[in-house]
């Protein structure tokens, strides 16, 4: 059979560690399930924006040169000899950096010469075959790692005139790429690679920040690509990272909730059954306290009752037995009943005036015959000048015989009682001081509990109840007052009592 502490431990297992491993794996699982997911969603919505970012700068690019050569096509069919008006239109278009024009027959119409070796690049460009070419598609190509463009146009008389120009790489960076990747919304870093893989413009300064992917652009731009890197601290993997900390610290937490809860329902039931094996104990004690006062009691009682005891002196021994084990008896009842009231709530107490050493003195009058027969040696001190105090004398000198009771069952070889009453700070201190067993530190603060009693072998062969202490504990704060313990096992213990003086 478990004892209730092992079924217990079983049981939270069970009820416990069970649901929080099976939390802590479902959680692991979605998180990493999450992390894929979040992955693929980020890259998803970045292919979308680079494709879109592409098409924008396409598209702003293609408007641009769409509109100057519709200004060059305007001038071409003005003039007879358009030089200056195509002069006057490339003056307005920074993006062309280089312009020929070209006829049907490969004669070059504008400028009158081709400038250093541009004769050897563009030549073969705007052969008839490439002519042939532009003429079907009638369509702008851009080759030459998107540095030339050719376009056809037609002249004033309507033959068809070639248009080669040259990008001007700086207007292109300036004016098509920053002003439309500028403006985009997006806090990765976006950026344009030409054929070689090497950046002709970025958003951000890349760093060593991770590509994420990279899109090719179309016709405009067909030879670079637009790509995409993430920021630091942008990654989806970082973001859920966060998540898994701010998870795992829940998980934590609400583990150490349920933990703290297990060992506070843990502790509980260990001071539940602590209290239960103590009223147990309890009731055993009083009965043992009754019964033995009461079987000295009736002996003696019989002894003199049947004439035997002739020696006067004997007798009057045996008188004064009976009284002390009488008055044993009414202190043991006493403290059973106001115990039982105070934990029923119905202790009152009765303040008036008390004269402090009348009080000391009775209460230890009580004790003369057990202090004499002991061969205590007593010592009572009393502080000359004190005040009436305001206090409910019979619960006070209840509080110390208790006190003194204790000081005469605990002690040892040394017998010896000290009472003194002074006052200290302000307040009336009460103390009984023995040369008894002492106490040991640990035990100190539990002595005031109800039912405790120190579970040692010389504590037990001594009679007592356990709610001697805890009723001298609450009579003192019920006056406004405490009890304080200093003792040394083998030294002895000084048990004081304080109550303040101007309480009525
Ligand atoms: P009890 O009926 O056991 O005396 P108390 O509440 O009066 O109950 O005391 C609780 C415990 O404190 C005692 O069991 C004893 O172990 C310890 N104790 C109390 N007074 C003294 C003392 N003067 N010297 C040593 N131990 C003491």
């Amino acid at each position: 059979m478990l004892s209730p502490s092992a079924r217990f431990s079983a049981l939270a297992l069970l009820a416990i560690v069970a649901p929080a491993t099976i939390v802590a794996v479902l959680g692991y699982v979605s998180i990493r399930q999450w992390e894929a997911s979040s992955e693929l969603l980020y890259r998803e919505q970045a292919r979308d924006m680079a494709t879109m970012a592409a098409e924008k700068v396409e598209m702003t690019l293609r408007r641009a040169e769409d509109d100057f050569l519709d200004r060059l096509q305007a001038a071409l069919r003005a003039e007879r000899s358009p030089g200056r008006a195509v002069d006057a239109v490339l003056a307005g278009s920074p993006l062309v950096r280089r312009l020929y024009l070209v006829g049907a027959r490969g004669e070059l119409l504008y400028p009158r010469a081709w400038k250093e070796s541009d004769a050897a690049i563009f030549g073969p460009l705007v052969s008839e075959p490439a002519q042939r070419k532009l003429e079907r598609g009638g369509q702008r190509v851009v080759i030459a790692e998107n540095q030339i463009c050719l376009a056809l146009l037609t002249g004033r008389g309507g033959q068809p005139v070639v248009v080669a120009f040259l990008r001007d790489d700086d207007t292109l960076r300036r004016e098509i790429l920053a002003t439309t990747l500028g403006a985009l919304e997006s806090p990765t870093i976006i950026a344009v690679l030409d054929r070689e893989g090497r950046t002709v413009y970025s958003r951000a300064p890349i760093g060593d920040a991770p590509r994420v992917l990279s899109v090719q652009f179309r016709d405009a731009l067909p030879d670079w690509r637009l790509a995409v890197y993430q920021t630091p601290g942008a990654s989806p993997r970082q973001a859920v990272r966060r998540q898994v900390m701010f998870f795992t610290g829940a998980l934590g937490a609400l583990v150490a909730v349920i933990v703290a809860g297990s060992v506070a329902t843990w502790r509980l039931m260990r001071r539940e059954t602590e209290m239960a094996r103590l009223k147990s104990d309890f009731v055993a004690n009083v009965s043992h306290d009754l019964k033995t006062p009461l079987s000295v009691i009736r002996m003696f009682g019989e002894t003199l009752e049947m004439g035997r005891v002739t020696d006067e002196g004997r007798r009057q021994e045996y008188y004064r037995v009976i009284t002390r084990e009488g008055e044993r008896l009414t202190r043991l009842i006493d403290n059973v009943l106001d115990f039982s009231r105070i934990e029923g709530g119905r202790q009152t107490y009765r303040m008036t005036p008390t004269s402090v050493e009348p009080l000391v003195r009775g209460t230890l009058e009580t004790f003369a015959y057990p202090l004499a027969q002991q061969g205590f040696k007593v010592e009572v001190s009393v502080a000359p000048d004190l005040p009436e105090v305001a206090m409910d004398a019979d619960a006070v000198g209840q509080a110390l015989a208790n006190l003194i009771d204790n000081a005469i069952k605990y002690s040892a070889d040394d017998r010896a009682l000290t009472v003194d009453a002074r006052v200290v700070d302000g307040r009336l201190v009460i103390a009984v001081t023995d040369r008894g067993l002492g106490i040991a530190p640990e035990e100190q603060a539990k002595i005031f509990e109800k039912f405790y009693r120190v579970g040692r072998s010389d504590t037990q062969g001594r009679r007592g109840s356990g709610v001697g202490l805890a009723l001298v504990r609450h009579i003192a704060e019920a006056h406004g007052g405490d009890v304080t313990v200093e003792s040394a096992p083998g030294e002895g213990s000084r048990f004081s009592l304080r109550l303040p003086l101007g309480r009525s």
